[in-house]
């Protein structure tokens, strides 16, 4: 007899494994999470577009437009690239981005590749914040490519303030050494290793370095901005203004007693700096935050963390600012009376709406300073500016309203059918298109009034 097998009598279990959710997009890594070499937004997106084998800027058209609650703006932000640098930073932009590929990748990590976790810490324009240009370390990217992986731009790369790189202690590029051209934020062919217009490897060390060596000062600052930048996830709650005031009140009453002008002056602030922060609710900037680390020998992050006992002394002055600003130049009487004639003759004129930029030129001096001198002629001057561009573009717009409707009219009148191609061929004589969805739709009006009309005949 054959023995008896309990495990054919009981009954099959059909019940499915539980899956884990599926992501849209390919639920990529990110590089280096929680170091200092950790990947920026714009890095990771170039990098996930590499994944899938695709354009990076395709990948935001085709992909995340289309996820987005508000797609005509980020459809703006994919055109004009370089608005793509501020989805590294603080800001509404970087928001969007980490919220959405956080939901197409299911990484819920990705916050931590912008600079979102300061965001309620430093001024919210972020202001001087961001790099202009993709700036990268030759040294650096060539270790990325003999270690054979995808080559990234580091999160910390895209802070103006990283001017030297502080592994290798050289001054970061900005343009490439064989066709002298910037690169872009995002490329369309997805490589963060060759350059984007001449494909030359953005490893390439060029001519023997003339470059000067790089000043203690500029790689502290490169140093404590690399900590800060391994420190994000740990700081995501904990750094912003509530937690600096803590740490500036204590450090100011531990190190002076509480008197705030000769703690300014023992750092070499200016004896008014603190109270723009503790009385006037201003936040700190990126330069300020590491002006007082530096005074007090700490890293930015330590502010934020707990650890080792501060230093009982404030350890040194400043040497120099963290970063340098251009002489103001200075007026005197005479100038500032005449200088003010003129910009309240422009600012009184309602014909005049030239640019603050404009009147700046005119009068040989920098925007800022005219703004030092005459803040109240300026704001009027920036609205009447504003005023004659929002009226200028609305006189546009129906211009090319018109043209549409004549143009569409005009064919249904000769009996050809008014198709999308060969009103955009007529149109784009007049330098216009229907490209914008305000034009589509005065076209798709025209057209249905145009064949009703035929209708009716
Ligand atoms: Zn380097
Ligand atoms: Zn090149």
């Amino acid at each position: 007899m054959l023995p008896h097998n309990a495990d054919t009598e009981s009954p099959l279990d059909l019940a499915m494994p539980e899956q884990p959710p599926r992501s849209r997009l390919y639920a990529l890594p990110p590089a280096e999470l929680g170091s200092e070499r950790v990947e920026g937004m714009t890095s990771y997106l170039v990098r996930l577009a590499r994944a899938h084998a695709v354009n990076p800027r395709s990948l935001i058209r085709e992909e995340l437009v289309k996820a987005a609650d508000d797609p005509e703006r980020l459809r703006f932000v994919a055109r004009y690239t370089n608005y793509l640098r501020t989805i590294d930073g603080i800001g509404p932009h970087a928001r969007v981005f980490a919220a959405l590929m956080t939901e197409l990748t299911t990484v819920s990590t990705l916050r931590h590749l912008t600079l979102l976790p300061l965001a309620d810490l430093l001024p919210h324009n972020g202001a001087g914040l961001l790099v202009r240009k993709p700036c990268w370390c030759p040294e650096c990217v060539a270790e990325m490519v003999r270690a054979g992986s995808d080559a990234t731009r580091p999160l910390v790369w895209s802070l103006d303030l990283y001017r030297v790189c502080h592994r290798h202690r050289r001054p970061m590029v900005e343009v490439c050494g064989h066709c002298g051209r910037p690169e872009p934020f995002v490329p369309t062919y997805p490589d963060l290793a060759h350059c984007a217009h001449c494909g030359a490897s953005l490893a390439d060390l060029g001519p023997p370095a003339e470059h000067p060596p790089a000043t203690a000062m500029a790689v502290w600052v490169a140093e404590s901005l690399a900590d800060l930048i391994a420190r994000l996830p740990e700081l995501d709650g904990i750094a912003d203004r509530r937690h600096f005031i803590g740490f500036l009140t204590a450090a100011i009453a531990e190190h002076t007693g509480g008197n705030q002008a000769r703690f300014c002056e023992g750092i070499g602030l200016p004896r008014w700096a603190t109270k723009r922060w503790l009385a006037q609710g201003e936040r700190p900037t990126l330069p300020q935050i590491l002006a007082i680390g530096y005074g007090l020998g700490i890293r930015p992050a330590a502010m934020f963390l707990p650890g080792p006992a501060r230093p009982a002394q404030m350890s040194r002055r400043l040497p120099a600012k963290v970063r340098g600003r251009a002489a103001r130049p200075r007026l005197d009487a005479a100038d500032r009376r005449r200088l003010g004639k003129a910009i309240a003759g422009a600012a009184n004129d309602p014909a005049d709406t030239r640019s603050l930029a404009e009147l700046a030129k005119e009068v040989g001096l920098t925007r800022s300073c005219i703004k030092y001198w005459f803040p109240d002629e300026c704001a009027a001057i920036r609205r009447k500016h504003a005023d004659a561009c929002r009226r200028a573009t609305a006189a546009r717009v129906q211009v090319d309203r018109d043209k549409v409707a004549e143009v569409v009219c005009a064919m249904v009148t000769q009996g050809v059918y008014p198709g999308r191609r060969k009103v955009n061929e007529v149109l784009r004589r007049h330098s216009a298109s229907l490209a914008g969805p305000d034009l589509m739709e005065t076209y798709r009006r025209a057209v249905k009034e145009g064949l009703k009309g035929i209708a009716s005949r």
